[in-house]
């Protein structure tokens, strides 16, 4: 019972438990989804900054680049060495000297090619006129920067070289002769070194056309990518302008997704860029060159910024649960403590309950006990006083005992005395003096007795006396012979004496032990009284320091059951009426007395045997009275 309801109480504290549990996963979750899109914002933000930066430099760096090569080619334009070419193009001489100074000044500036075309569009003179991809004889009337050169005064274009197959920077200035013009000279600017220098650990810079196509950037991958799907307007306008000569574009696949901030991102991990590094997110930050018609953006990855978002949200995240866990062990804590007080004020008050029920219970054990008491008292007064009954009626039945003894033992010699004097008297009347004599004797003799007896009486008379004293066991055996006498007579028991010669006197009272002695005659009478062989045997003899008094007889014995109990006071098998169980317990006590010892022992006639051991008068210094 106790068990289910502990089993239930743990179900419902796991539920609970795993509810909290549950709960706390949410809410983690959520801050965890709500720090990690705060945390990409703020380090996009940062990654868009750094990104504007870098993008700042780039233009400037870029825009300053150009700048210094766009108002060459009319001051070149301007140089009587083009002037003479341009008035006289089919003049070798003017077009070499147009030739050597076209390279001298392209070296000087550092361009990449300087060359003059006629009106046609036919290039004349060039600097490059003495290498193998020389410009002289190519014809770029279709290229914007002649055409717009001689239109609006001034043109630039960027393009791959048709001829050179390089990547360049075109600006074209017209040559004039007062109002007509004569031809156009370019000027081409090699963009690569620029490139070079953009390169960065974490971006890249690309310049796009309009069309989205990416003309320069920092990673070689990019090159001629299209960032947009390419319009047929869009294709045909290449084909005129062979901007991009016998490149190949190809579609990059940019995937594009505008951040709630603004930010446009890049995808290309999906992308058919060739560099693997190159396919990844990136963050845009674009600016217009209108000069030149170009896009300059900077591609900022941001692998690094989402990469510091994840760990900061994770860390907030970690925090989070760590408090959570915290908290958790706290109220846990709390929450055991608040059971363990609860659990001890209930074992509290069940103590108390259980203290208050044993003290009650040990009231009515003790009032028991009280009553218990009281009624011993009470039954042991009764048996004080019962027992004082019976030892009064003890006394009165040897009284009665005694009584009848002398009555018997008297009785006789009077009836004897009274004959003899009769025959005395008759005898004297017929004068035979002789036998009267004899009849007077037996007279005498008788009186003798009947004296004898009054002289038992005189012993039996005296208060038996705390005094010990040094008595005859011959004598005691004797007297106790006198009065146990008749009992045994009476049952026809045959006694037997058997005392060792010179036997020391003992320490004792004479009355008293003549009681010893008596009591045990008489219990061996009524022994053997129911058995066909009636015999008692009355041994003394003398054992170290001790007198030995041994009474046996034939009788049926101490059945072992009863044996411990025989010398109990009122202990008797003899019935109500013939024993009081008094006399082994005087007995006892009488030897107790004597300061010796009394003991049932196995008797040699078949019956009990009673051993009494007394200290010797001798050893004791005690002289017979
Ligand atoms: P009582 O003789 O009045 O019964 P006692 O104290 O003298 O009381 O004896 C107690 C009991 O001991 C007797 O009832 C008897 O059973 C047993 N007893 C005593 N002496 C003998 C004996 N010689 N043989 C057998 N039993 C005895």
């Amino acid at each position: 019972m106790v068990q289910g309801i502990t089993q239930v109480a743990q179900l419902r504290q796991r539920s609970v438990f795993l509810g909290w549990l549950g709960l706390g996963v949410i809410v983690l979750l959520g801050v965890g989804i709500f720090v990690h899109a705060q945390a990409t914002r703020v380090f996009l933000n940062e990654a868009a900054g750094r990104a504007e930066g870098t993008l700042q430099l780039a233009t400037t760096a870029l825009e300053g680049y150009l700048e210094r090569f766009e108002r060459l080619p009319p001051l070149i334009a301007t140089q009587q060495r083009i002037l003479d070419v341009a008035v006289a193009p089919d003049d070798p001489a003017r077009v070499d000297a147009a030739n050597l100074f076209l390279r001298d000044v392209t070296n000087v500036l550092g361009a990449s090619d300087i060359y003059f075309m006629d009106a046609t569009g036919l290039t004349r003179a060039a600097s490059n006129f003495d290498l193998p991809r020389s410009f002289v004889g190519g014809n770029f009337a279709f290229r914007p920067y002649f055409s717009d050169a001689v239109a609006f005064g001034s043109g630039s274009f960027y393009a791959l070289g048709t001829t050179s197959l390089k990547r360049g920077y075109y600006f074209g200035a017209p040559v004039r002769d007062g109002d007509r013009i004569l031809g156009v000279v370019a000027l081409k600017v090699d963009v690569d070194n620029v490139e070079a220098a953009w390169s960065g650990a974490d971006y890249h810079v690309i310049v796009t056309d309009p069309k989205g196509v990416v003309f320069l950037s920092s990673n070689p991958a990019w090159r001629f990518g299209l960032t947009r799907p390419l319009t047929s307007e869009g294709q045909d306008l290449l084909e005129t302008t062979r901007r991009y000569a016998e490149a190949l574009l190809f579609d990059i696949q940019v995937r594009e997704q505008i951040t709630p901030n603004g930010h446009v991102l890049w995808d290309t991990s999906l992308s058919r860029l060739p560099d693997d590094e190159a396919r990844r997110e990136y963050l845009l930050a674009s600016s217009a060159m209108p000069e030149a018609d170009w896009t300059l953006t900077v591609l900022q990855s941001t692998g690094p910024a989402r990469a510091q978002a994840l760990t900061f949200s994770a860390g907030a995240v970690l925090a989070l649960a760590l408090i959570g866990m915290v908290i958790a062990v706290v109220v846990q804590r709390r929450a055991r403590l608040r059971d363990l007080l609860v659990m001890q004020a209930a074992a509290q008050v069940q103590l108390e309950a259980r203290v208050a029920e044993r003290t009650h219970e040990l009231a009515d054990v003790n009032k028991a006990l009280g009553a218990e008491v009281a009624e011993r008292r009470l039954v042991e007064a009764n048996l004080r006083r019962a027992q004082d009954d019976l030892v009064q009626a003890a006394k009165l039945a040897a009284l009665g005992q005694m009584s009848a003894a002398l009555g018997h033992e008297v009785n006789q010699p009077l009836g004897a005395l009274r004959n003899y004097a009769e025959n005395a008297v008759a005898l004297l009347s017929i004068d035979r003096k002789a036998e009267t004599q004899t009849a007077l004797e037996r007279i005498l003799a008788m009186a003798d007795r009947i004296g004898a007896i009054a002289r038992r009486l005189h012993t039996f008379g005296r208060r038996p006396g705390q005094e010990l004293e040094a008595v005859d066991v011959i004598e005691a055996i004797e007297a106790a012979h006198e009065i146990a006498g008749p009992r045994l007579r009476q049952v026809g028991a045959e006694l037997s004496v058997d005392i060792m010669p010179d036997l020391s006197m003992v320490r004792a009272g004479p009355v008293r032990l003549q009681q010893v002695l008596v009591n045990l005659l008489t219990n061996a009478a009524d022994a053997v009284a129911d058995s066909a062989e009636r015999r008692v045997l009355l041994t003394a003899f003398e054992d170290a320091d001790t007198i030995v008094l041994l009474v046996e007889d034939s009788g049926t014995g101490v059945p072992p059951d009863i044996a411990p109990r025989i010398f109990d006071p009122f202990f008797s098998t003899k019935g109500v009426g013939n024993g009081l169980g008094l006399g082994l317990s005087i007995t006892y006590n009488i030897v107790k007395d004597f300061e010796g010892s009394i003991a049932l022992v196995a008797g040699r006639l078949g019956g009990a045997g009673f051993e009494v051991r007394l200290l010797s008068a001798n050893k004791q210094g005690l002289d017979a009275k």
